[in-house]
């Protein structure tokens, strides 16, 4: 098929996406090879992809590093951590719930949301207070 890239591999298991494995798959087979001296008889997946561009340059995430941060830095991230932790609303109600088999739906989207700004408060207070890894390794 025109714009699409079509080619074999051989091995003795895949791992594909659900995504992957609905849309690309062309064929599955066992290959009967009298050249194969080997136990295991090996498989063939055939895929058709459409053709990607991919980029070619690494890519790279600059990241705080705990191994650069001084007792400065670590009061800083205390500090703006605090300060973070505090912001967030509590979602009391859901905090409180006792019942075991909770599955009220504004109790999930509570603790999960809850989940998420604690999160968020660790990661944007080390994001500004630490020193970073890599090529950004002048911040801080
Ligand atoms: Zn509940």
């Amino acid at each position: 098929m025109p714009g699409q890239l079509s080619t074999s591999f051989w091995a003795d298991h895949f791992i594909l996406s659900d995504h992957l494995f609905n849309s690309s798959v062309k064929s599955i087979s066992v290959a009967h090879d009298v050249d194969n001296t080997s136990d295991p008889l090996f498989l063939e997946l055939e895929l058709t992809v459409a053709r990607c561009k991919f980029n070619s340059r690494p890519m790279y995430e600059s990241k705080p590093s705990w191994n650069k941060a001084t007792s400065a830095h670590i009061d800083e991230y205390k500090r703006l951590l605090c300060h973070n932790l505090h912001e967030i609303i509590l979602p009391t109600e859901a905090l409180l719930c006792r019942n075991l088999s909770c599955h009220d739906q504004s109790h999930i989207n509570h603790l999960d949301a809850f989940v998420t700004d604690i999160s968020h408060a660790c990661l944007s207070a080390g994001a500004a207070s630490l020193p970073h890894t890599g090529r950004s390794s002048t911040r801080g």
